[in-house]
Parts: C-alpha cells; sequence; structure tokens
C-alpha cells in the first residue's frame, strides 16, 4: 500500500488504517467501545489531528471516531468518490427573465474539499448549472463571487460593497438579483441592504443553505430555484430572506429583511418572520402571497444607494446583576452608540443608572430592544422604564435588537444629531417598527400540548 491511500491521515491514526488494511475511500465497518459504524472512510486535512478516522455514514453526516474507541476495523468495499461538479455553460433562453447571482460565501456557495478538508466556494454559472440544472428554467443567470466567506466574517465593508454592487445592476436593467449568503448573519445583511439599498425597482433576494450540496438532506438547491424564481418572477421588489418553511421541503418562504432572524442553529426552516407573518410561501411552480402590502416591482423606480456604516455601536445583553463597569467600558471605547437588549417590557437594574447618565452625557446614542424577542419595549409601565428613559434610554418600538444596532449603525454613518438620529431610528424604513404585531406573527409550536399535537399531527401526515 502507498501513502496515497491513506491521504491526510497521520501518526496514531495511520497505524489504525494500516493495522486492519482500511484505505481512505474504503467502504467500512468499524467496530468501536460506542458500537459499531459503516461507512465511507474520508481522507484528512493536513492540519487535523492524528486521534480520529473520519467516515461518511450513510445519512451522509460526517463523523470523527476517537481510535482509541476502535476495537476492530474490515474493508467491505472501495469506491474512490468524485467530488468535481461538472462545468456546463449556462444557456440564455429568451424572454426568461435575467438575474444575477452575487457569491458571498457560506455553506450555500461550499462543497467539501476533501483533499484540504476545507469547504471551498463552486459558484461559476457553469458549476452552479451543472449541479442544478432546473435553474435554466426560471432565469438566465449570470453570476459574481464578490467574497468567498463565512458569514460571521460579513461586515460594514461587505455590507457597503454589495449595495454598490446591487445599485450597479440595477442601473444595467437587471431583472432581479440573489444573493449567496452564508445563513449566520443572513439577517443582519437583510437590515443592512435594506437600509442601504432603497426605493428597490426589483426583488433583491438573500438566500442560504443549512446543509451543503454534498450532503444528501441538503437544501441547497432548492432554495435556490425558488430565490431565483422570487427574484426573477416575483412583485416583490423588496430586500427579502428565501429559505425553507417548514423541515421538508415542501415550500419556501420569503421573509422581509427587517423582520427576519435565524431561529434554530441546525434546523433546514431556520429562519422566522418575527412579530408578523412572511411575505410569501414560495414552491417551485408558484408564489404564493400572504402578506397584501408590499413594495411592487416597478421598472421605472430609481433605486437609491445610501451606503453608510460607522461602525461605532455595540449591543449590550443585559443580565441580572450587570455591573456599570461593562458600560462604562463602553463608552471609555469610544462607541458612539448602544444598543440595549434588556428583559421583559425593557429593563436593566438601577445598579446601571449612573453608568447610564454618564453616556447620555457623554453623547452616547442608547436604545432600548427585548430580550423577548416578540412584543414591543413599553418603558412607561414600570418606574425603572421611567427612570432610564429620563437617562436618556429611547425604546426602539418592535425592531429586533440586531436590526437596531445596523440600523443605529447606519444612521450614525449619516448624522451625530441626537434629534436627527432618533428621528431616523423610530422612522420605519420597511417595517422594522410595526404599529402592531398580528396574532398569527406569534407562532410558537410546543410539543406535548393536546392541541398542538393534534395539529402537528394534520399537518405532518
Ligand atoms: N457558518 C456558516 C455561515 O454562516 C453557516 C452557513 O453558511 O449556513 O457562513
Amino acid at each position: 500500500m502507498t501513502e496515497d491511500i491513506f491521504q491526510g491521515y497521520k501518526g496514531e491514526a495511520l497505524e489504525v488504517l494500516k493495522k486492519f488494511k482500511v484505505r481512505v475511500w474504503g467502504q467500512a465497518n468499524v467496530e468501536t467501545t460506542r458500537g459499531t459504524f459503516e461507512g465511507t472512510v474520508l481522507p484528512r486535512a493536513e492540519n487535523d489531528d492524528d486521534k480520529h478516522i473520519v467516515i461518511k455514514i450513510i445519512t451522509g453526516y460526517n463523523i470523527g471516531i476517537d481510535i482509541h474507541t476502535i476495537t476492530g476495523m474490515k474493508e467491505t468495499g472501495y469506491k474512490k468518490a468524485s467530488y468535481k461538479i461538472p462545468e456546463k455553460q449556462f444557456p440564455v433562453t429568451p424572454g426568461l427573465p435575467n438575474v444575477k447571482l452575487f457569491g458571498t460565501g457560506g455553506t450555500i456557495a461550499s462543497r467539501l474539499d476533501y483533499r484540504t478538508g476545507a469547504v471551498i466556494p463552486a459558484f461559476s454559472p457553469g458549476e452552479l448549472y451543472g449541479a442544478v440544472p432546473e435553474l435554466a428554467d426560471i432565469c438566465n443567470l449570470e453570476t459574481e463571487k464578490v467574497f468567498a466567506v463565512f458569514s460571521e466574517n460579513m461586515g460594514p465593508k461587505q455590507y457597503i460593497a454589495l449595495a454598490k454592487a446591487i445599485g450597479k445592476e440595477i442601473k444595467k436593467g437587471i431583472d432581479g438579483i440573489v444573493i449567496g449568503h452564508g445563513t449566520d448573519t443572513l439577517h443582519h445583511t437583510g437590515a443592512a441592504l435594506t437600509f442601504m439599498c432603497q426605493n428597490l425597482p426589483v426583488p433583491v433576494v438573500l438566500v442560504g443553505s443549512q446543509r451543503s450540496s454534498d450532503r444528501p438532506s441538503s437544501d441547497a438547491a432548492l432554495n435556490l430555484m425558488h430565490a431565483m424564481k422570487a427574484a426573477g418572477q416575483s412583485d416583490i421588489a423588496e430586500v427579502m430572506v428565501c429559505m425553507f418553511g417548514p423541515t421538508s421541503d415542501k415550500y419556501g418562504l420569503l421573509h422581509k429583511g427587517t423582520r427576519v432572524r435565524k431561529m434554530h442553529s441546525s434546523y433546514r426552516s431556520t429562519f422566522r418572520t418575527i412579530g408578523d407573518t412572511p411575505l410569501a410561501r414560495i414552491t417551485r411552480d408558484e408564489i404564493i402571497p400572504i402578506k397584501e402590502h408590499y413594495n411592487k416591482r416597478r421598472s421605472d423606480r430609481n433605486v437609491k444607494i445610501l451606503p453608510y456604516f460607522s461602525n461605532d455601536v455595540t449591543m449590550l445583553y443585559y443580565y441580572p446583576g450587570m455591573k456599570p463597569d461593562v458600560l462604562d467600558a463602553m463608552v471609555d471605547a469610544g462607541y458612539k452608540g448602544v444598543i440595549f437588549v434588556g428583559t421583559g417590557l425593557g429593563h436593566v437594574n438601577k445598579e446601571l443608572y449612573p453608568a447610564i447618565e454618564r453616556a447620555h452625557a457623554k453623547g452616547v446614542h442608547m436604545f432600548m430592544t427585548l430580550q423577548t424577542i416578540w412584543g414591543y419595549v413599553h418603558m412607561f409601565v414600570y418606574d425603572t422604564g421611567r427612570d432610564m428613559m429620563a437617562r436618556g434610554i429611547i425604546p426602539a418600538g418592535n425592531m429586533l435588537p440586531e436590526v437596531a444596532w445596523v440600523k443605529l449603525n447606519w444612521v450614525l454613518g449619516q448624522t451625530n444629531d441626537p434629534e436627527k438620529v432618533k428621528e431616523m431610528m423610530l422612522t420605519p424604513v420597511n417595517d422594522e417598527i410595526t404599529l402592531r404585531e398580528p396574532y398569527n406573527g406569534y407562532l410558537v409550536y410546543q410539543g406535548g400540548v393536546p392541541e398542538v399535537e393534534d395539529f402537528i399531527r394534520k399537518v405532518y401526515k
């Protein structure tokens, strides 16, 4: 056996493979003290440890098996995998809408490179067409890789670059824009682009995936198809997020960029509209509106690109017993704005008052949002709320904490005048504050409650 058949394995892990005569890409039964596992032995990356053997099990998940638990291994087959996506010329069909896809990275743009173990982007139109040929029935596609980062690395610079790129495409006459993006901060970008790209004539659809396209349960292809359809064919000219609705692949949902949030770390149905209903439901065949009012597609509208972001705003997630030194430190570090994420109707403890007064005296702009996520800040109900307002904290209605953070950065990128800042913060650009939350905008399934179980049984047969 040559070294190549143990790709990436070294030290103790390599010894185990050699001992049991199992190769990389071999189909193996692995007996361990924790049970038996069956799957394909995957190569390891250059920087990985020598204490694990990684196999892809039948569900598509990769698991690392601690070599010290392995009591036996047997190779039952061998098939070298090829993960290259075939490049095909993306066809241009007259009459179909022209959609631009900006790639920023994230799982949606990725597949696993088994040589290095890293997740790498695959985003040329040819590769996309090779992977999801159905896209050619929906639109004519042009792609551009603007970044190749996981979304935790998106930030002010990237928001500004994206807003400008959107402006350029719209001026060139594109029918719709899709942005492939990691899911972790998709909602931050949704809010940022809503504030930065106003008066949109066409849809701008953010899309991600929770599972990469080399996994059988991947949501990447369907999310892409839905997003392309929303961008090319819907008449909702807003910044939206398009992801799975239910955990199954029955339909996708279109969420407003300012009211959406990632709510589960691994479910494909992770994105939920908060404090409202989603804009629409989408399948491969139709777009079914849920909300009546939205900004309609109109080609004669001129987009306004407002690419501002001060990056001088921080957030303070309150916890009981918080000491004023935290807020003092933020002010001393030079932050010009603080978004409080308070308890209940919007509270922090009295111990913080002197620090709040000090921040206010230094001209720091302070807004209150809620840990409850759903509902409105009400600072008139209790003394503590009134005390905080007297010290300069402004209630931010039902604006989501992350949205308030994005918006205050966007506002402070344009003005530092307290009255103007307050006015801009409290004047909604696109429903980041709403007058009321509809009864069906708050829906939490709680298993174990008979009426909910009945309902779920009816819907999920
Ligand atoms: N961490 C990844 C990201 O947000 C996860 C994903 O793409 O869904 O970029």
